[in-house]
């Protein structure tokens, strides 16, 4: 996927060879706007590498973008935001009829982290809604009589990206599945962590399509797929277990990819000097999460033990559901630290 501003046209068709050349089949932008819509035109006339647009909310924009991409893909988790009177059927009816004129496939992607507006309460066993919401999704697509579409269920923890597809692939045989662990993070440990769970599917027979998400600076977005390959590879010449392992536990930094949606430039160096600051628990038990935007953030930050989430010019901290407060680029990083003493210490004391 791009992480360039989708409005920088000639950023992002940059992106889009530079992965294209290195090996990926079809290529992600995001359009959230009438300004991306004219973005993704200019971009559509001056390349022809299949491409694939990102609706979260915005499922309204999908007859004016069907004509320009291969694949659609929405986030069941983030229709509710717009038009709350109308139901998931009249939405995502809208979006599939938009594909089927245009011939263009769609993918369902659901996301652990953002699961229907639900709160961590609510949530309980996320790979049990996450599995209730693509459900729900595969009917519309039948009620629908439209056969052109992938799933995708992906988390940041590899053990739900395994249990969720294992599920749903002995469920709906048929049904292609994309594979991939959001928000894996800076590498190493991203590439571990899609190892652990696409090495596992893809392996098993499960799996049609495949991203690697790594928090990587725009220039090094390439790395991502890259690796994915040489996953693919690996595991096709039976070399199970190669690059770095992922034991699950010690420090975990969840960090989200970026795209075009991040709030601030500084997202990725933020979550390196989080890696930094925090070095010193690497051996405790403690999920961080770090992400770019409002549009997972708010729901992963929920999970993890620390949160970290970005605006324009301030980052919000939360510890678990709670929100600490909003600071700084600079002096979250201070406070992060101070939490993270305070969590272990509380921890010890029981
Ligand atoms: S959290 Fe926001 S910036 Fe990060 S990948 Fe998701 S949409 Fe993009």
């Amino acid at each position: 996927m791009c992480a360039t501003r989708t409005g920088d046209v000639a950023a992002t068709l940059k992106q889009i060879a530079s992965l294209a050349e290195h090996g990926a089949g079809l290529v992600r932008i995001a359009v959230d706007s009438r300004r991306d819509l004219e973005a993704l035109k200019a971009i559509r006339q001056k390349t022809n590498v299949p491409l694939a647009v990102d609706l979260q909310e915005n499922y309204q924009l999908a007859a004016q973008v069907a004509p320009y991409v291969q694949k659609i893909r929405y986030n069941p988790g983030h229709l509710f935001h717009h038009d709350r009177e109308k139901t998931a059927f009249q939405k995502v009816h809208l979006i599939v009829e938009a594909a089927r004129r245009h011939a263009c496939a769609v993918r369902i992607g659901i996301n652990c982290g953002s699961l229907a507006g639900q709160s961590s309460d609510e949530r309980g066993n996320t790979v049990e809604n996450a599995l209730a919401l693509a459900r729900q999704h595969v009917q519309i697509m039948e009620d629908s009589a439209f056969k052109n579409y992938v799933v995708s269920l992906k988390s940041a923890r590899p053990e739900e990206v395994v249990e969720a597809n294992r599920r749903f692939a002995s469920e709906f045989e048929q049904i292609p599945l994309h594979l991939g662990v959001t928000e894996a993070g800076m590498l190493p440990e991203g590439e571990a962590k899609s190892r652990a769970a696409l090495e596992n599917l893809l392996a098993e027979g499960i799996g049609d399509t495949i991203r690697v998400s790594l928090t990587l600076p725009a220039e090094r977005k390439f790395e991502e797929v890259l690796i994915a390959r040489r996953i693919v590879e690996d595991v096709y010449a039976g070399r199970l277990g190669q690059g770095p392992a992922w034991h699950g536990s010690g420090l975990n930094i969840i960090s989200c990819p970026s795209c075009a949606r991040v709030e601030n430039e500084k997202f990725v160096e933020l979550a390196g000097r989080v890696r930094e600051v925090c070095r010193f628990a690497e051996h405790e038990n403690v999920t961080i999460a770090v992400m770019g935007c409002r549009v997972n953030g708010p729901g992963e930050s929920d999970q993890a033990d620390l949160g970290l989430w970005c605006a324009v010019n301030h980052v919000n901290l939360k510890r678990g559901t709670k929100l600490i407060g909003a600071f700084s680029y600079e002096d979250v990083l201070e406070r992060l630290k101070a939490e993270l003493v305070d969590l272990i210490a509380s921890r010890k004391r029981g």
